[in-house]
């Protein structure tokens, strides 16, 4: 019977077996559909036609052939067994913490949570706004300052954002010094003194125990506790700093503030530091969310994305990013932040975290962890071996003269790494994961007798004990039951529009499938729990991953060499100038220090120039959205050998292949000057093209755009940038991993890790693995054939500004409501929000252009989907027609009234001269799956017109 069952039918193939064939949206049929649509018979001469002949690679992709999901995730389980997982007590701002269960599988492996974007549409971000603004609101009470951002990309570019700001604060012209505790952690000094370079500040790193040294600074960064484990009292030291003018920066350990007197009341300007040790794993050095608080006279200058709550049309209490996180680029001054790309999933871990905890939770954590190191330190004391500090919080540092290396290795044979500290140190941190065996562990190591401890006494002064409540807010005990916190996850997820609804049409932002098999690896424990310092061979796996992948993305973008350190695409923007300035400098060119950027830029790449101390000059566009060669020969004329960059994107953020990016990087070149492409359009290149082939120096790509790491609701990201051959000696290194960099040329590090967000590289890893490289390059072919589609199906509605030759865009495509919004009122932000009525994220609003919404449907999005966004946009415009006939009134009808609340139409009285039915279900398919905003329209207060990123135009920065 089963032989006869089997036997005569071979069996059938799936149609859909390879993962790039569910990665990729349409079905073959349906692609012909779509290219039938657009006028052309095969992909082939559709993309022959889009992609200028000049770009196109005679290489493909020279990958290793496509994986299957499982067996790309065999092979990450070999890598992962490749890591040891020890007990870390290294310490240095990386610490053991239990993520709670609920957490972890309710937000960090939820696509509810992870697939989210950025907050910039607020009426469809409720949820993750009010669990940033419990990010804040945790961070500002913690730190004892009364605004907190959401968030940083890590601790030491904190601390350097920080410096920035003490400077823009002291309102010199001159750079001046910036003084750093020696007791900081050394990345964080480290990054500081890279991101000073640059501008000519001068970091004076000294022992400030017994007072300031001499001398004239515009600001002060304080560990606390440092780095050592020593606590401090800050205020003597404030005090003083206050006295010459100075600004006061304290990095703090949020964990060690639920005891400690918060630097608020210690004489802080700012504090900032990581909450990674709220819940989120070490992941070899990240993801995690940094944070900066300030005080009210700095609020108005905090770098950084800032929650605020405004209120919708009807009155309604609703959370939004605040526009003043934009205003300090407004002002025509130097540089402030250039973070886009922030770390929100992680920042929405830790104030759950928070909220799970509540504040005796979260006491009782910090009083169990200091418990444990006093025990230590007591241990180590009974036993005759020196404890240097008698004030700590969680971290003993002991001191054993010459035996430094040999207790650190007995403890590794007990399972335990410590942080060697010299020859003659050996510190030992203490976490919510430390367990009496650990401390048992740990004496032995230093040859101590492991007695019972019995009643130890705390170490913390007691003037320095936090008397100051924190944590008041009911939210932070409201949710303290699993069942609880479970239902306030679900009920903020609900209130958003991520990926799993619905398509995020996002122009620039490339918001594409994020594959389960991508993302499972990621809370692997042999991924998550490896500390960013701990020996290299336990980590060689990740070495062997990180290797790979950078050797993959160096063959796709045709470079001879990639870093993954930069944690955002702003980061590899700083990166790749630095190393612009790297590679002039070494050539006795240091004066090299112009920066062309089209007017079309992303904000960032003015302000990634003016951070890595270079002056930007704005190059006009043409009316077809290409740089205009006119303009460039004329500026590249104008500043002669002080040319050091240009900075372009490519495809355009206008969405089309310019014909001439060959020309203008030989026109670069020929001047003496590097080009700089910004890779964050890559998705339309992959396969085709390689940025490193056709005339460019270096590029940043934003792993979390084109390579499928996760938007998170804002971050996280990885900004890696490859570059050719000459500028390889300037890329990031780290002080702590030799193995990080070009230890030597290199320009320092960009992160606090030595490879960043290295938790989230499998993702990465994993599309390329099972995409292969036919895989990669369907995607691409995918992506333009998608945006071309829709380019097709919406022309007759709406005008499609800028196309390329043969009226073809390219991964993305712009529609001009401007002549609309003339004829009829209806504007482009209408549009945006009327979508929501129809289950959809708004595309780009008013981004690379005002007034127009910018549109990239990606490969991921099946054929079903583009339509059914197409018919919501096609209806709409008929909407916008009825307006112009005077159907419909022209400031009461269903658009600007948009989104429609079901609270709104169910009550009584309703006076609008529509129905509830046509605000609801303009289209029939809605009545399923209907998805219902939480407030009416948000009250844009400040009469913003540009919603995209909190980033400026490059003409903010022109001097
Ligand atoms: C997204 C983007 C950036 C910034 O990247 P982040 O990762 O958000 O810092 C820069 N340039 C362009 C064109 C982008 O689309």
């Amino acid at each position: 019977m089963t032989a006869q069952f089997f036997a005569p039918v071979a069996a059938p193939q799936h149609p859909r077996a390879a993962f790039a064939d569910r990665h990729i949206g349409p079905s073959a049929a349906d692609r012909d559909r779509m290219l039938a649509a657009i006028g052309y018979s095969g992909a082939k001469a559709l993309i022959d036609e889009a992609v200028p002949a000049a770009i196109r690679t005679a290489r493909p992709l020279d990958l290793p052939p496509a994986l299957s999901e499982t067996a790309a995730l065999d092979r990450l389980r070999e890598l992962a067994a490749r890591n040891t997982v020890l007990t870390s007590m290294i310490g240095l701002g990386y610490h053991g913490t239990i993520t709670p269960g609920v957490i972890m599988r309710n937000v960090l492996e939820n696509p509810g949570w992870y697939t989210a974007y950025t907050p910039y549409q607020p009426e469809i971000s409720q949820g993750r706004l009010e669990a940033l603004l419990n990010f804040q609101t945790a961070v500002a009470d913690l730190t004892g300052l009364p605004v907190a951002n959401a968030s940083m990309l890590d601790e030491g570019t904190a601390a350097a954002e920080a410096m920035a700001l003490a400077h823009r604060a002291s309102r010199r012209k001159e750079p001046g010094r910036f003084l750093v505790d020696a007791d900081a952690l050394p990345q964080t000094i480290e990054v500081v003194r890279t991101r000073a370079v640059p501008l000519g500040i001068e970091v004076v790193v000294a022992d400030v125990s017994g007072g300031l040294p001499d001398g004239d600074f515009f600001g002060v960064l304080l560990q606390y506790p440092g780095a050592s484990g020593a606590v401090r009292d800050l205020a003597p030291l404030s005090a003083q700093a206050h006295e010459r003018g100075a600004t006061v920066v304290v990095a703090a350990d949020l964990l060690a503030l639920t005891l400690l007197r918060p630097p608020g009341e210690s004489g802080a300007d700012i504090a900032v530091g990581s909450a990674q040790r709220f819940g989120v794993p070490y992941g070899f050095g990240g993801p995690h969310a940094g944070y900066m608080s300030v005080g009210d006279d700095l609020r108005r200058q905090l770098p950084g994305r800032l929650v605020g709550v405004s209120v919708d049309v009807d009155g309604a209490p609703a959370y939004r990013l605040a526009l003043q996180t934009r205003e300090q680029h407004i002002r025509r001054e130097k540089a402030t932040s250039n973070i886009c790309t922030a770390q929100v999933l992680l920042a929405v871990m830790a104030s759950m975290y928070a909220v799970y905890h509540g504040p005796e939770g979260l006491a009782a954590i910090a009083q169990r962890a200091h418990r444990r190191a006093a025990e230590i330190a007591d241990g180590l004391r009974r036993g005759g071996v020196e404890v240097v500090h008698g004030a700590f919080f969680d971290t003993v540092l002991a001191r054993v003269p010459g035996r430094a290396a040999e207790v650190v290795a007995a403890a590794r044979e007990r399972g335990v790494n410590l942080r060697q500290d010299g020859p003659d140190r050996v510190g030992v941190a203490c976490d919510e994961t430390t367990l009496p065996e650990h401390v048992t562990a740990v004496l032995e190591a230093f040859g101590v007798p492991a007695g019972d401890a019995g009643e130890v006494a705390g170490a913390i002064p007691a003037d320095l004990r936090r008397e100051s409540p924190y944590l008041t807010h009911p939210v932070f005990h409201a949710h303290r039951s699993e069942t609880a916190m479970l239902r306030y996850l679900r009920r903020l997820q609900d209130k958003d529009i991520a990926l799993d609804r619905s398509m995020i049409p996002l122009g620039s932002c490339t918001m594409k499938l994020n594959a389960t098999a991508e993302m499972e690896p990621i809370t692997w424990p042999e991924f998550a729990n490896v500390h960013p310092f701990a020996p290299v061979d336990q980590a060689a796996g990740y070495v062997e991953l990180i290797g790979e992948l950078e050797a993959n993305l160096a063959e796709i973008t045709g470079y001879a060499k990639v870093s993954v350190q930069p944690n955002a695409g702003s980061q590899g923007e700083l990166a790749g100038l630095l190393a612009i300035r790297g590679y002039h400098a070494s050539r006795g060119e240091e004066h090299r220090d112009v920066c062309l950027i089209p007017s079309s830029a992303h904000g960032t790449n003015a302000a990634s120039a003016v951070m890595a101390g270079m002056r930007v000059v704005v190059v006009k566009c043409d009316e077809g959205g290409n740089v205009a060669l006119d303009d460039l020969h004329a500026k590249i004329g104008r500043h002669g050998d002080r040319l050091a960059a240009i900075m372009v994107t490519y495809p355009s953020t206008h969405g089309v292949f310019e014909e001439t990016i060959t020309e203008v990087c030989e026109a670069v070149h020929a001047a003496g000057g590097q080009v700089y492409v910004d890779g964050a359009n890559l998705n339309a290149l992959v396969g085709l093209a390689r940025p490193g082939e056709f005339g460019s120096d270096v590029s940043h790509l934003n792993l979390h755009k084109t390579f499928c790491i996760p938007h998170g609701g804002g971050g996280p990201g990885v900004g890696p940038i490859g570059v050719r051959e000459h500028l390889a000696p300037f890329l990031p290194n780290h002080p702590l991993r030799p193995e990080a960099g070009p230890s030597g040329t290199g320009v320092g590090p960009i992160s606090a890790a030595p490879w960043g967000s290295a938790g989230i590289l499998p993702i990465s890893w994993a599309y390329i693995a099972m995409m292969g490289p036919d895989g990669l390059r369907a995607a691409t072919e995918g992506a333009i054939i998608a945006a071309n589609y829709l380019a097709a199906r919406l022309a007759p509605h709406y005008p499609i500004l800028y196309t390329g030759r043969n009226g073809l865009v390219a991964h993305e495509c712009i529609a001009d409501l401007r002549k609309i919004t003339k004829e009829t009122g209806v504007t482009a932000e209408d549009v945006a929000k009327r979508l929501i009525d129809y289950g959809f994220h708004a595309p780009t609003l008013s981004f690379p252009v005002a007034g127009t919404l910018m549109i990239e449907p990606t490969e991921s999005e099946d054929l079903a989907e583009l339509d059914r966004f197409c018919d919501a946009m096609i209806e709409i415009r008929r909407e916008i027609q009825r307006v112009a006939d005077g159907g419909y009134d022209r400031e009461d009808n269903p658009l600007k009234n948009a989104p429609h609340t079901a609270a709104q139409l169910i009550a009584d009285g309703w006076k609008h001269p529509y129905t509830r039915e046509e605000a609801a279900y303009p289209l029939p398919a809605l009545r399923e799956g209907k998805y219902w905003p939480p407030v009416r329209r948000i009250d844009q207060a400040y009469g913003d017109r540009n919603l995209v990123c909190s980033c400026p135009p490059p003409e903010e920065f022109e001097d």
